[in-house]
């Protein structure tokens, strides 16, 4: 106990050129706060005698810049995504383009119009950002944008489906991941929930049926994340638009990821696409923007202007309202449609069109500049609720290590952290999913983790 007047006083620490530097970098409260902890610290462990002597004024100042790092760096960090899954729900969703990024960089920097009418200098609606383009690429009549898909549903529900039946077959009550289940957001907006049909099997005589009696919607949900196969049967969409319309009910598409290019183009499966299910007569389509249309997080509401009308309306649209740089993001990314340059400017395209080929000369390139590894055929997938089961083949590099889940560890602790997957105690890299520009870093953290 005797050490204790030999603990430096925070004025002296404060004097060190490296406490000088974190007054700048950190300002003069948080490394305080530091150096008042760290000082604490040493006092208490010399009090309960677990330190004889104060440590060195360099140890004592190591610890305090730990606790700086750690309260300023923020907890949400880019990471390198080489597991092959293109929209990773978990690593973020789409990356976004270089315009869409810049444009949410300038609605962020600088004030702008986003509810001020330029023409006359009164409030204008923040709504009409990305409408008029939505209206051109699709020829939907209206359209809207919100915080995500879930509140698209949501908020489309409560405004035209509260204490209404809505109608859905028992093939599409999904879940679409984090515990998100369609049938309970149904029910959250007050609808009253009309299950038809089998797991495997409804009819169009299911929906007329539960179509006699009056003051119903029907809805359709996507089978985003799992695939019925055997004995299955379901109507077209278009037989139950038709079928619904008939008996004056409208007809409500959760389309999930909301493709505007078709999939089948890329040796893929057929995701069905926003065009078909306006060209069916849907009333609204609703689709996620950050899945298969690569744009920041929204959710969008397409369909018959009366109808639309009436979802501005409902208070909870304010509640679910998207923000300005996601509506300047959302335009700038859709503008890639218009200008038909989407495979070429929008990652999740540029990652769907790549060619095995290419996928397989940047493997071969990883392990020539490792000195270790094969290149093997693999498969990537789509991920983020589209295409389930899905494959494109691709070229990976495959790592044999000692213990593979360590080495993923290890390779998460990495700055930036990188997202590996293993196969058969292999630890296997996708180059389908490394964005460009990141093949130094990925391979700087490789070097790191390989070293004996
Ligand atoms: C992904 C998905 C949703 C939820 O969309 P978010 O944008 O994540 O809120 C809803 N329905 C279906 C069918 C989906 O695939």
């Amino acid at each position: 106990m005797n050490g204790l007047h030999s603990i430096p006083s925070v004025e002296r620490l404060l004097q060190s050129d490296q406490a000088k530097a974190w007054i700048n970098l950190y300002g003069r409260p948080l490394t305080l706060q530091a150096l008042r902890l760290t000082l604490d610290d040493v006092r208490r462990r010399m009090i309960d005698g677990s330190l004889d002597m104060p440590p060195e004024h360099s140890e004592i100042l190591t610890q305090a810049q730990s606790h700086l790092d750690a309260w300023t760096s923020p907890t949400l960090q880019p990471v390198i995504n080489a597991t092959g899954v293109i929209l990773h729900t978990n690593l973020g969703r789409a990356p976004l383009s270089a315009a869409a990024v810049r444009a949410m960089q300038l609605a962020g920097e600088a004030y702008s119009n986003l509810e001020f009418d330029l023409s006359t200098g009164r409030r204008g609606s923040r709504l009409i950002h990305a409408e008029e383009i939505l209206k051109r690429l699709t020829g939907a009549e209206a359209a809207m944008v919100v915080n995500n898909n879930a509140a698209a549903i949501l908020l489309a529900l409560s405004a035209l489906a509260a204490r209404r039946r809505v109608i859905i077959p028992r093939s599409q009550l999904v879940e679409i991941g984090g515990g998100f289940r369609v049938p309970e957001v149904m029910k959250q907006s007050g609808a009253k929930l009309v299950e038809i049909g089998t797991t495997n099997k409804v009819r169009l005589s299911d929906y007329e049926e539960a179509l006699q009696t009056p003051d119903a919607l029907v809805m359709r949900a996507h089978r985003s994340n799992f695939r019925i196969v055997g004995f299955v049967e379901e109507p077209s969409l278009q037989e139950v638009v038709d079928t619904s319309h008939r008996s004056g009910a409208l007809v409500l598409d959760d389309l999930g990821s909301g493709a505007l290019l078709d999939t089948s183009a890329y040796g893929l499966a057929h995701e069905p696409t926003v065009q078909e299910s306006l060209a069916a007569g849907c009333d609204l389509v609703c689709f996620s923007g950050d899945k298969l249309l690569g744009g920041p997080q929204a959710g969008i509401i397409l369909g018959r202007a009366n109808l639309i009308d009436r979802i501005k309306k409902h208070p909870l649209a304010r509640a679910v309202r998207a923000d300005k740089t996601c509506l300047a993001g959302m335009t700038a990314t859709l503008l890639h449609y218009l200008k038909d340059e989407a495979e070429r400017e929008i990652p999740v395209w540029q990652m769907i069109s790549m060619k095995q080929e290419q996928a397989k000369v940047r493997a071969e390139t990883w392990r020539d500049a490792l000195g270790q590894g094969d290149v093997v055929p693999s498969e990537s997938t789509v991920g983020g609720g589209s295409l389930p089961g899905e494959t494109l083949p691709t070229w990976v590099l495959s790592l044999s290590v000692g213990n593979p889940d360590t080495f993923l560890k290890r390779l998460r602790a990495e700055k930036p952290p990188v997202i590996a997957r293993t196969e058969n105690d292999r630890v296997l890299l996708d180059p389908r999913t490394v964005l460009r520009g990141q093949d130094d870093a990925l391979l700087s953290a490789l070097k790191a983790v390989l070293k004996p």
